[in-house]
């Protein structure tokens, strides 16, 4: 193990059921394209732990060749720094397709790149599914329900969503990416699964990630203000990484093709998540934490609450969320308390 492989394996492997379950005449070639950002490159350990073939294909626009360099000169292991708006030859048997920026700061810095990623990406892997019958998994989110008229979120809501602001290059991509997936089941007969994610959290987020977990991590760090946007009422649900790569895995192997919630349904508000955040940094580092809470503006279009309904994922994967948000944060702060130690840290 390197210095930086604390990285990679915050559990041991024997943690995980699917990774011993393996036989190898199952073994499949099997491409995850955003795989070198924060949930692909831990889905690529997984993979590769079971001793898959994976090929791994990123543009680097937030991900890092930090998160995937372990693998490099592994027999099992190939990285294509690709676009996915390009076309891509290759020949797999199952696609995981998370290429997309998720950070609301990094999609909308370039809303257009974004719906391109959504909508031409999501079409030519679904090409390449088509061409070469590969299964093909879409990560889609919680945000295609927008700021919702219903709570808890089951599948079936249609939601509620604003096309116009600034959230829609992500929100509407993601919309489209699911009706064009759906398109080519029905048209072409490919074999589709809809993963809709909910905020997911865990080590390897960058640091520079702008979302609300790794801001309060690093801000009670570093004893900086932790920054509240609007009130801190609006309420999220935190899953944390290895439940939702359990999830997405236990979904493609599955037969349910139609769309499924992956999250974790316990909510927080923003202002109870930054407290937690700040006892368990404390909890972790020599000197309390000084930070303060802050409050600043609410940002446009933000969804004042979001719970998922995972009956289905239970029903249909006999899925659930096993590590709690209080395991899960603890071992994402010594993530980033060592991560910040060595500087060897993922920063765009
Ligand atoms: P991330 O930004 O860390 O990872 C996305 C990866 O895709 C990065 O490595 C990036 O460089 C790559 N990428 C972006 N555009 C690309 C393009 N055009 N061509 C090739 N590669 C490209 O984000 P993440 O949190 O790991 O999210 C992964 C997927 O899961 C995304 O599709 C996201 O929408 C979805 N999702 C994530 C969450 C979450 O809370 N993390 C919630 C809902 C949905
Ligand atoms: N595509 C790809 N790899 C493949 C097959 C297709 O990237 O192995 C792309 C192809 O270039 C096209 C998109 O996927 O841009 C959709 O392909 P499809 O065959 O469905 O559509 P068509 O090319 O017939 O419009
Ligand atoms: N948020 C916050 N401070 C931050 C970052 C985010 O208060 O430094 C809030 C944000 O306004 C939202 C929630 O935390 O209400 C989750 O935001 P995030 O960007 O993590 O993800 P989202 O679920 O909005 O995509």
């Amino acid at each position: 193990q390197t210095e930086g492989s604390f990285i990679t394996f915050t559990r041991a492997q024997e943690d995980f059921p699917s990774v011993k379950k393996l036989n190898p005449l199952n073994k499949k070639r099997i491409l995850v394209t955003g795989g070198a950002g924060f949930v692909g490159s831990h889905l690529v350990d997984r993979l590769m732990l079971m001793g898959h073939d994976v090929i791994c294909v990123d543009n680097y626009f937030t991900g890092s060749k930090v998160n995937i360099a372990h693998w490099i000169g592994h027999p099992n292991f190939e990285m294509i720094r690709h676009d996915v708006v390009d076309p891509l030859l290759v020949e797999v048997d199952q696609i995981y397709h998370l290429a997309c920026p998720a950070s609301p700061v990094h999609y909308q810095s370039n809303s257009v790149k974004t719906l391109k990623t959504s909508f031409f990406g999501t079409y030519n892997m679904l090409g390449l599914a088509k061409r070469v019958k590969a299964r093909f998994l879409l990560a889609s989110t919680s945000e295609i329900y927008g700021s919702p008229k219903e709570h808890p979120q089951n599948e079936e809501y249609w939601g509620h969503v604003n096309c116009f602001g600034p959230r829609a290059c992500y929100d509407e991509g993601k919309r489209v990416a699911e009706a064009l997936t759906y398109s080519y089941a029905r048209q072409d007969g490919v074999d589709v699964r809809i993963a809709r994610i909910f905020n997911t959290f865990g080590p390897r987020m960058n640091f520079n990630d702008g979302r609300v977990v790794s801001n309060f991590i690093l801000q009670a760090l570093r004893s900086e203000d932790i920054t509240i946007y609007g009130d801190g009422s609006a309420t999220r649900s935190f899953q944390y990484m290895h439940d939702l790569i359990d999830g997405l895995i236990q979904l493609m192997e599955s037969d349910c093709t139609e769309p499924v919630n992956l999250g974790n349904p316990h909510e927080f508000t923003i202002k109870e998540f930054a407290n937690m955040v700040i006892g368990l940094v404390n909890e972790q580092r020599d000197q309390p934490s000084t930070s303060n809470v802050v409050y600043l503006p609410a940002v446009i279009d933000d969804p004042p609450r979001r719970k998922p309904d995972i009956s289905r994922a239970k029903e249909r994967l006999n899925w659930e969320p096993r590590i709690s948000v209080h395991e899960g944060l603890s071992e994402t702060v010594s993530y980033f308390k060592r991560a910040m130690e060595l500087e060897i840290a993922p920063v765009l």
